[in-house]
Parts: C-alpha cells; structure tokens; sequence
C-alpha cells in the first residue's frame, strides 16, 4: 500500500543522539519497513549512531560519515551511497548550527562569521545535499528539512538562527521548484520546541516550553515521534502532490495571535 516503506532506502543526517529530531524520524522510517542510511558530523558521533541503529528491526542500516561545511565531503558521501545501494528514496536534513554566544541577547550584535557560520551549516547545506542527492533519487522522493517559528517571527534569543532560517525556508520553496520536474519534492517540517542538544543553546529555551503549554491550542509540547511521523507522511506517496511547503508540528502554536 501507499503507507509501506518496504524496499526503498532513505538517508537520515543529524543523528546526534536520543532525543535528535532526527532520531524520531529515523525511527517512524523504521517501522514504515524503510531501509535507513545514516550520516553523522564528525567520528565522535559514530559509536552514537550506530548504537541507537542497532536498536531497530528490519534491513541493516548504512553509516558514513560527512561535514556538510566541506563540498567534498558532501559529494563523496553521495557517491559512496550510490556505489552502496544506488537509488534512495529520501532524505531528511537535520542540521544546524550557530555560536553559542549569538543565541541569547540582542540579534542587532550578530557577528560577521558568526552570520555566515550560521547560514552556511543550516541553511546552504540543504541546496548542497539536495544537489549531491537528485542524482540518485531516480525514481522520484522526498527530501525533508527542519526549521522553526523564529524564521518567521521574532523569538527572543533564536535571533541569527531565525534569519538563517528564513532563509532555508525560501531554499525549500526554490530547490521544491527546480526539483520537482525530476518528481523530487522538497518541503520543511517547523517543529515546535523540544530537548535536544541543539535547542541547549539557545537562550532562556524552557520560557518557550511554558508558553506552550499556556497558549498552544493542544496545550502541550510536542514529541520527537509527532515530528517523525510527519517527515514520514512528507518522504511517502501520502503526501505526493505537496511540495514547497512548510508545515507546522507544533501543537498549533504558530496560528495564535496572543
Ligand atoms: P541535534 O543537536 O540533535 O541535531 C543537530 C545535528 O546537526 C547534530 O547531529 C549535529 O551533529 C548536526 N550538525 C551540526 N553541524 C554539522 C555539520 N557541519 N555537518 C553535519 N552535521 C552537522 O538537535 P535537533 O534539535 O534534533 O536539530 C535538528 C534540526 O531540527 C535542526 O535544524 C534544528 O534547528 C531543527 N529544529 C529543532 C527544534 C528543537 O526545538 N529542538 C525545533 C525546530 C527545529
């Protein structure tokens, strides 16, 4: 049926540990039957990520490792998988980065480097992987981001992370229009706030929790498994004629005024 994932192959990068949103939409792959494919930033996550793929059932997963900051990397990477199992059916891009220091205070002090820093690990990275992946998504697919509200809206402290979303949000909507002619859709996943690594480093993140829980129409946070289960929905012929789009997993938060 449409809902099966049996047979095709999917790449899954930004598993860091657990609680990555990654992770949640490696595991709703996993039980849709989907093959997984696994890269990581550096070797010091390897252990971590093969040890939490050997926990699902179902075909063997791959793992490479690549540093979405260097070109090379990027297309060895993609070349190596199609040398593997040459065509994949998806991909999930779970990547971001900003110094630690920008995430709090005013946005008006954002550095120079710290900007292209910022822009360069969360944004251009998915045009890059996104042009090393289109060969090798023959048979057509979907590709999946993750971005946030503060690409939209000013959230205190998220500052040059929000204008670096932004950006990949207008990437999706460029990259879903060239690709779409080859059947790859591109779309983006905003997810509400959850506890990742990545979110540790943004200022003042538990007040934004609270908020939720006040204002969001379902009146709770969100899970990893929610945001997982729509990558899923985005990456299978579900959802086959949405492209360009961004949707909200956020227990409706971005839809209220105050
Ligand atoms: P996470 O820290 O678990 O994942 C971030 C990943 O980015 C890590 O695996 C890290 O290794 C990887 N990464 C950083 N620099 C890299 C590089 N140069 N090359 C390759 N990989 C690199 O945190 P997460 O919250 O799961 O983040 C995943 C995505 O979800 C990010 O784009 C983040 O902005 C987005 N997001 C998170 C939240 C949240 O509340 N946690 C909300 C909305 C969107």
């Amino acid at each position: 049926s449409n809902f099966s994932l049996e047979g095709r192959t999917y790449v899954v990068m930004g598993v860091a540990n657990k609680r990555s949103i990654a992770w949640g939409i490696a595991q709703s792959l996993n039980k849709a039957g989907a093959r997984l494919i696994f890269t990581y930033a550096a070797e010091r996550f390897e252990k971590s990520v093969r040890d939490l793929a050997a926990t699902l059932e179902g075909p063997e997963s791959l793992f490479y490792e690549c540093d979405v900051t260097n070109d090379e990397a990027i297309i060895q990477t993609f070349e190596n998988i199609q040398k593997d199992v040459g065509v994949v059916h998806g991909l999930a891009h779970c990547i971001a980065f900003a110094n630690r220091d920008e995430l709090k205070g005013e946005y008006l002090n954002t550095s120079r480097d710290g900007f292209l820093t910022a822009h360069n690990i969360s944004s251009y990275s998915l045009t890059a992987v996104a042009r090393a992946v289109q060969p090798i998504m023959s048979e057509g697919g979907g590709i999946v981001t993750l971005t946030y509200l503060g690409g939209e809206k000013v959230v205190e402290n998220y500052n040059v992370m929000g204008v670096a979303k932004a950006s990949l949000d207008a990437s999706v909507r460029y990259l879903a229009n060239d690709l779409g002619k080859h059947a790859i859709r591109v779309n983006a996943i905003s997810a509400g706030p959850l506890r990742t690594l990545s979110a540790k480093g943004v200022g003042d993140f538990n007040k934004i929790h609270q908020v939720i829980e006040e204002r969001a129409p379902l009146r709770r946070p969100i899970t990893q498994e929610e945001v997982g289960d729509t990558a899923y929905f985005l990456m299978s012929d579900l959802s086959r004629g949405v492209t360009g789009e961004i949707i909200h997993v956020d227990s409706g938060f971005s839809t209220v005024a105050y």
